[in-house]
């Protein structure tokens, strides 16, 4: 089974960046609150994640390390609803089979910590006690220490914490009342403490997108019967690239996707005559069984029911408020 891991590792772990998505999103799922992410290398050295969670007990810690245990998902009916992140049950058995891993947990009401160690796919895990209050640490060393065709594909350093980051960012934007810190190398990258109110929202923008977007963007929150789009849409004469400044999340879940991007450009060349690189932090809100999740584990497409409602309601209201706020 540790062989059909590995091959299955494929899918979900491309890259550090990879990881830290996953075991991020099971920090999110177990209830944190904070999240500290230590990075050495890149991440192909140490990806350390350790969170304030409910914690795995010991019981459940060797199968939580294995393919499918733990799948949400028992209908299709539950596919559709899905509202939980993580519902492939199968991350943590493929970075396993990757890497040499420590996974250390502790429960409200367990009286210690337990901790579980596997390296690589010829390995059972071997559970031992540890300290650790409640929640969860995960330590993932060597990413692809056992795979050489894989880890050949590595880029530098800076590119591995480069596309780390991005996902990093993505995950502060689409859940601001968890505190973050990344550290790469020792150094503190990130440090994002819970924003709540409006003005921390503001703040935790900044921090993510940079001040300059902040202070040239448009704040819009409508809604439409059961659609909502809030969020923050930069203007043209924010000068610095743009191209990767744009974050859109449907039901809290970044995606990439045409008709989304297409109504966005066509709001701004309407209003401003300029379409190119518009910069943007939004998120639309909608009845779950309006949108199909790609349960692909790595793509970040949808499919809409109605695209056309959607479509229309998206550019109409950037389109207002672009208008309101243009020279
Ligand atoms: P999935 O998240 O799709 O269920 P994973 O392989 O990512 O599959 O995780 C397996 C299981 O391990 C999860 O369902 C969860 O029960 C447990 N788990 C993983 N990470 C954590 C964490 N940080 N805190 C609590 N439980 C966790
Ligand atoms: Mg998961």
């Amino acid at each position: 089974p540790r062989l059909a891991n590995q091959i299955a590792a494929g899918e979900v772990v491309e890259r550090p960046a990879s990881v830290v998505k996953e075991l991020v999103e099971n920090s999110i799922d177990a209830g944190a609150t904070r999240v500290d992410i230590d990075i050495e290398s890149g991440g192909v050295k140490l990806i350390k994640i350790r969170d304030n969670g409910g914690g795995i007990l010991k019981d459940d810690l060797a199968l939580a390390l294995s393919r499918h245990a733990t799948s949400k998902i028992t209908e299709l009916e539950d596919l559709e609803a899905v509202a939980s992140l993580g519902f492939r049950g199968e991350a943590l058995a493929s970075i396993c089979s990757v890497s040499r891993l420590l996974l250390t947990s502790n429960t409200e009401g367990q009286e210690e910590a337990w901790c579980v160690r596997v390296e690589g796919r010829d390995m059972e895990p071997v559970l031992s006690p540890a300290s650790h209050p409640t929640g969860t640490t995960i330590e993932v060393r060597d990413l692809f220490y056992n795979t050489p065709a894989r880890r050949k594909f590595l880029r530098t350093e800076k590119t591995e914490f480069g596309h780390l980051e991005e996902v990093i960012k993505r995950i502060a934007l689409s859940h601001f009342d968890i505190n973050f810190q990344l550290r790469h190398n020792q150094r503190v990258i990130h440090q994002l403490r819970a924003a709540h109110s409006a003005l921390e929202k503001d703040r935790r923008v900044a921090t993510v997108c940079g001040p300059a977007f902040l202070e040239q963007a448009v704040c819009i929150d409508a809604q439409v019967g059961d659609m909502r789009l809030w969020g923050w849409v930069g203007l043209p004469t924010f000068s610095r690239s743009q191209a990767d400044l744009q974050y859109f999340f449907v039901n809290g879940r970044v995606i990439r996707d045409k008709l989304v991007s297409h109504a966005v450009r066509q709001a701004y060349r309407d209003v401003l005559y300029n379409g190119r690189h518009p910069a943007f932090v939004l998120y639309l809100e909608l009845d779950p069984a309006g949108v199909d999740v790609n349960v692909h584990p790595t793509k970040h497409e949808v499919r809409f029911r109605d695209s056309r409602a959607v479509h229309n309601f998206l550019f109409s209201q950037l389109h207002h408020a672009l208008a309101e706020v243009s020279p």
